[in-house]
């Protein structure tokens, strides 16, 4: 089963997404900020990270930038969240090192098409 680290400061947002997620065959650990987005890599080895952009503490472009920054985590594919009003978001997103970005708000399909893509793999019970 696929690990996905999903940074969300927004209750609601976070709360949608996670069982979006696990419904969808998932394992799902959230953080609600930067930095506790840095620790729980580490912990929790995720093999995506969905990362907002605008968090507390530690922006999601920082937070980014310093798990990109660490060799044994480098390698980790990170989606930012950046809202769908906020262009700039998207350039300064894969400038900090993601690898894609999804549009707030998250259309689910397009959400669970970029994790299979960066993932390389299914979730055997998306399928059922
Ligand atoms: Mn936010």
């Amino acid at each position: 089963m696929s690990k996905v680290l999903l940074v969300e400061d927004n209750p609601q947002n976070r709360y949608l997404l996670t069982f979006l997620l696990e419904r969808s065959g998932y394992e799902v650990v959230t953080a609600e900020d930067g930095e506790a987005a840095i620790e729980a890599v580490p912990a929790y080895l995720p093999d995506v990270i969905l990362m907002d952009v605008q968090l507390p503490k530690l922006d999601g472009y920082e937070a980014t930038r310093r798990i990109k920054a660490d060799e044994r985590f480098a390698r980790i594919p990170i989606l930012a969240l950046t809202a769908h009003s906020m262009k700039g978001d998207r350039a300064k997103a894969l400038e900090a090192g993601c690898d894609d970005y999804i549009t707030k708000p998250v259309d689910i399909d397009v959400l669970l098409r970029r994790i299979q893509e960066v993932v390389g793999a299914e979730p055997g019970s998306a399928m059922s």
